[in-house]
């Protein structure tokens, strides 16, 4: 059965259990429990003085820190829906991104506060909320950190613009009306809570709806699947956004649910996270691939002892093996691999947390999820075992719907309660599934699909290349060319020829990239995928 109440209740019910226990650390600064639980009910009391209502949009544009928590909660207590934003978004992104989900009343870091207070007019803006991050931290780490600050500076003033009267206020003046009155009506499972948008590698970013009850069922899918965890004494590092689906319900829902303490990181820098660990040492870390890599490669380098880390686990791009293997022998630890998506809120599948877990593949579905492998061309028709095919998944944590998008809704929801994911895989004889690749970056040359993963896997075989991205060339003649964009290791010299002669050893020809060019760095989405759309961009241009 899908689980019963909301995510306020949630929280509540952790707030009375774990009171003095600490909720969240900030470099010097703690929050209990008890802490938390006051400052939603004045920050939802604050947000119903400037007119919040059930199922109003509120937007949240701040990176990792206590206040995001906070105004997180703040929004859900009163029934309102959650639209969090990457504060590092130019102008223009955020702007598109208000114009289609209409939030009347937006929490932002002061650093971006007022290019949204100048937005145009007709946008049903009324307030800004804004918000000093930096305050409690070192002024050293601030400095060290270069957190990047967007290019308009905020402008501190209330803005007259057409009929619209524009106000910006400060965090602390939203807290200073007292609590919400506790009989204050409350959001039920089937609300919505978030409008979350997907990561946009590769299309424009589309607006996820999940209820409560969603990502309730997440986190206890969560629960079910991790073994041995200790409720009240859990310590999670959220190095990942917050404003994305997998930082989010893993630091916020899932954590919060089982009374841990949060470790917020407002960016992910290595000697923060050293430093942190030596104080309070993570036994939960969520990260990506890229993370586990720089953090192995240090902890041998300077020898520090990570085997605190009790659970590692990796999602949103694949794990490569040979990071596995140097996070499991820097830390004694496993690092585990599961798959999701923001439309699964985001968990569908996983390995098992311990020895059984399998490298290179996702593990299996997820507690109450049930999945289906088909042929994309027709999802009625199931594949065998052992045979590629397009992902559906089934299972409470399955979204409703994109926010405005019905035909895309109707591709993606096919009926009964199943989700094409748009991803290929493969599943094993006794049920793990490998992902192969996305359905729309899988190369058609010649009558032939070549998966671009296959190819960048076999050019990151040759010991001097770092990383590489592989595509699909638009030929006149019709269909593509493979085209790889490759990054070589300090010092390697680039020769095209010699590449391709290496990828023969291990590809058919068809598969061997037409082009491959160097390049000094593969553009990333802030969660750290490599982003071929624009990979592909690039190479058209030169
Ligand atoms: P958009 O939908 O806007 O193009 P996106 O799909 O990257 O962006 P997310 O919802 O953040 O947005 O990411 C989900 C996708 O991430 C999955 O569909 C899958 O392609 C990929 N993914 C997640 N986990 C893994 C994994 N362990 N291995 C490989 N790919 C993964
Ligand atoms: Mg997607």
């Amino acid at each position: 059965d899908p689980p019963a109440g909301s995510l306020v209740d949630m929280v509540e019910e952790a707030v009375s259990r774990f009171r003095r226990h600490t909720a969240l650390q900030f470099f010097g600064e703690t929050t209990s429990y008890a802490e938390l639980g006051d400052q939603i009910s004045r920050a939802a009391e604050g947000l119903r003085r400037l007119g919040v209502n059930k199922g109003d949009r509120v937007a949240i544009v701040l990176p990792n820190c206590p206040q995001h928590v906070v105004a997180f909660y703040a929004v859900l207590r009163l029934g309102a829906v959650i639209v969090e934003h990457n504060p590092l978004y130019t102008a223009r992104e955020l702007r598109h991104q208000f114009e289609d989900h209409g939030a009347r009343v937006v929490i932002a870091w002061d650093k971006v506060a007022g290019t949204i207070t100048d937005f145009p007019a007709d946008l049903p803006l009324d307030a800004v909320i804004s918000v000093d991050v930096t305050r409690a931290m070192p002024f050293g780490t601030r400095v060290a950190l270069r957190l990047p600050i967007p290019r308009a500076r905020a402008s501190r003033r209330a803005l007259t613009t057409g009929s619209a009267v524009r106000g910006t206020s400060s965090w602390s003046s939203l807290l200073s009306h007292g609590n919400l009155r506790r009989k204050h009506p409350r959001p039920e499972g089937s609300d919505l809570a978030l409008l979350q948008y997907t990561s946009g590698t590769t299309g424009t970013p589309k607006g996820v709806m999940l209820s409560h009850t969603n990502l309730l069922a997440n986190a206890a899918q969560g629960r079910a699947w991790v073994p041995g965890l200790s409720e009240g004494s859990e310590v999670f590092y959220a190095v990942l956004p917050l404003f994305h689906a997998y930082g989010m319900t893993l630091c916020l829902t899932f954590a919060m649910s089982i009374g841990a303490t949060v470790v917020l990181f407002p960016k992910f820098d290595v000697d923060l996270v050293l430093s942190a660990f030596a104080k309070t040492p993570a036994t939960f870390l969520p990260a990506v691939p890229p993370i586990y890599e720089a953090l192995a490669r240090t902890a041998e380098h300077r020898k520090v002892d990570l085997s605190g880390i009790r659970f590692a686990i990796s999602g949103a791009m694949s794990l490569p093996v040979s990071i596995v293997e140097r996070w499991e022998s820097a830390t004694g630890g496993l690092l585990v691999e599961g798959y999701g998506m923001t439309e699964t809120s985001p968990v569908a599948l996983g390995n098992p947390m311990g020895p059984s877990r399998r490298p290179s593949t996702v593990g299996v579905p997820f507690p109450s999820t049930e999945i289906r492998v088909v042929d994309p061309e027709d999802p009625t028709i199931d594949r065998g075992f052992g045979d590629a095919g397009e992902l559906l998944v089934r299972g409470p944590q399955v979204f409703s719907g994109y926010w405005k998008r019905p035909a895309e809704t109707a591709a993606a929801l096919i009926g009964d309660g199943w989700l094409r994911t748009g991803d290929i895989v493969e599943v094993s004889d006794d049920g793990f599934v490998t992902v192969v690749d996305r359905l729309k970056e899988l190369i058609v040359t010649g009558g032939f699909n070549v998966s671009p993963t296959e190819v960048e896997l076999a050019l990151m075989g040759h010991p001097d290349v770092r990383e590489a991205a592989v595509v699909g060339m638009p030929r006149e003649s019709g269909g593509e060319d493979v085209a790889a964009a490759v990054v070589m290791n300090d010092g390697a010299s680039f020769d095209q020829n010699a590449l391709r002669d290496f990828c023969r050893k291990g590809l058919t020809a068809y598969k061997i990239p037409r082009r491959i060019v160097q390049v000094d760095d593969l553009p990333r989405s802030l969660i750290g995928k490599v982003l071929r759309k624009d990979v592909k961009e690039r190479m058209l241009e030169s």
